[in-house]
């Protein structure tokens, strides 16, 4: 008998593994990427908690582990290079797994365990799609027509899907009030800790070393205004916004003119959406629900989403009845990790001057005993929580 076949929407972190999970549960895939390749630059970031636990079982934790960064420390300089605090990972996340890759990384080797049953389309995206009783008819924008058993969007947090299946974005937007930006520098490393972050009110830029030697940026910046990330001129953006930071961030910017690896810039702003699916067609990772790089567990939870749904699909009898079982077990971590991203960008990155240096003086002189209860005592709950759901009954939806 032929295997059932999804079709979804972008080789990113979501999509490339739901395919591994749907292969377990007896499903074929075909892939629909925009891009024409996977895409090849990519920041660092951090997998722990119930994402870590997925990677593991999907058997990429060596492969993982060959590319990862050891992240020890990060120095936080203030404008003049003096130092303000001094972080150490393990604080925070103290005897719990982690590993810090870089997105390349995770989606290469999400792509090296493809399995055959699964096939990538590249510099292709969907259309339109029509949904029947028992199939969705998805017309490429080759013109090509894939009659399918589901439709799934992992398009990401700028999901086409999304406004597809559910109309106008307006209302599922929420942002943090940030924008950030990634980048390659191409200057070697001029420091001796794992991160150097310039923090100043209102902007942070962060600096690491990539494996070979050269750097890596990511700045974060409060700003209210709209659609910045639409704008031309990228480095000039983040010159006014490194008008007044330390010498060395306006350094590398100008290096990175020279540079040819592209400035991603975009908003911190998160996706709420009242409901994930409807009838055929299902949104996972950031297109579903983006956490922001606030809560650290967007790639971790599209991990996590995969395996809910491949679980979810070896033991219901439709797409329809395995989306409210994914749903209903991912969900209420999902709401957890939002509520806590809201409360966590509002102190990110303090807009003015006192509120900057109260918050460096909490941080300094905090125990840091509670901050690493604070965080790792989140991501045991929400594995805790995982473990519960699965263990409860779903209730029987009403007519
Ligand atoms: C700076 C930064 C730091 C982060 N740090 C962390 C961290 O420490 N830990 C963590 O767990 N998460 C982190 N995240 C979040 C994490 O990267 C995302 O949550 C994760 O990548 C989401 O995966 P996804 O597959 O849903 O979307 P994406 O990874 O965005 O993939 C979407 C894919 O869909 C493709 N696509 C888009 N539109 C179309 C279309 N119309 N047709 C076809 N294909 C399309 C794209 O090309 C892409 O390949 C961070 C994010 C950022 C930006």
């Amino acid at each position: 008998m032929t295997k059932p076949l999804a079709v979804t929407v972008g080789a990113g972190v979501a999509g490339l593994a739901a395919a591994w999970w749907l292969d377990k549960a007896g499903w074929r895939s075909v892939i629909i990427e925009r891009a024409e390749s996977l895409r090849e630059n990519g920041y660092m970031l951090g997998l722990s908690g119930l994402g870590f636990e997925t990677a593991c079982r999907m058997g990429l934790r060596d492969r993982l582990e060959a590319g990862a960064f050891r992240i020890d420390e990060n120095v936080y300089k203030d404008s003049k290079g003096r130092e303000l605090l001094r972080l150490r990972y393990r604080d925070f996340i103290r005897d719990l797994p982690y590993l810090a890759v870089r997105r390349t990384d995770l989606v290469r080797a999400l792509a090296e365990i493809l399995p055959d049953t699964a096939a990538i389309r590249f510099c292709e995206t969907i259309d339109d799609f029509v949904q029947t009783e028992d199939k969705v008819d998805v017309t490429l924008s080759s013109g090509e027509t894939i009659v399918a058993d589901m439709l799934i969007g992992a398009d990401g947090f700028r999901s086409s899907l999304r406004q597809k299946l559910f109309g106008p974005d307006d209302t599922c937007l929420q942002p943090l009030g940030y924008y950030f930006s990634v980048y390659d520098v191409g200057a070697p490393k001029q420091f001796d800790t794992d991160f150097v972050s310039y923090a100043e009110p209102g902007h942070l830029a962060e600096y690491y070393a990539l494996h070979d030697g050269r750097l890596a940026a990511m700045h974060v910046w409060r700003d209210d205004r709209p659609n910045l990330e639409q704008r031309g001129g990228r480095i000039d953006l983040l010159q006014a916004v490194s008008a007044h930071s330390h010498p060395h961030v306006r350094q590398l910017l100008k290096q990175t003119q020279h540079e040819e690896s592209p400035v991603l810039i975009d908003s911190l702003t998160m996706i709420d959406l009242p409901k994930w699916s409807q009838n055929r067609v299902l949104l996972i990772g950031d297109a579903a629900h983006c956490l922001t790089l606030v809560s650290g567990q967007g790639a971790g939870m599209a991990l996590a989403s995969a395996e809910m749904l491949g679980e979810a699909m070896k033991v219901a009898q439709d797409p329809g009845t395995a989306f409210e079982r994914h749903e209903f077990l991912l969900r209420p971590i999902i709401t957890r990790l939002q509520s806590r991203s809201r409360k966590m960008a509002a102190v990110f990155i303090p807009q003015s001057a006192f509120a900057f240096r109260l918050r460096n003086l909490l941080m300094r002189y905090m125990p840091r005993s509670w901050l690493g209860r604070y965080f790792s005592n989140s991501i045991r709950a929400e594995i805790a929580l995982a473990a519960n759901m699965k263990q409860e009954t779903m209730p029987v939806s009403g007519p």
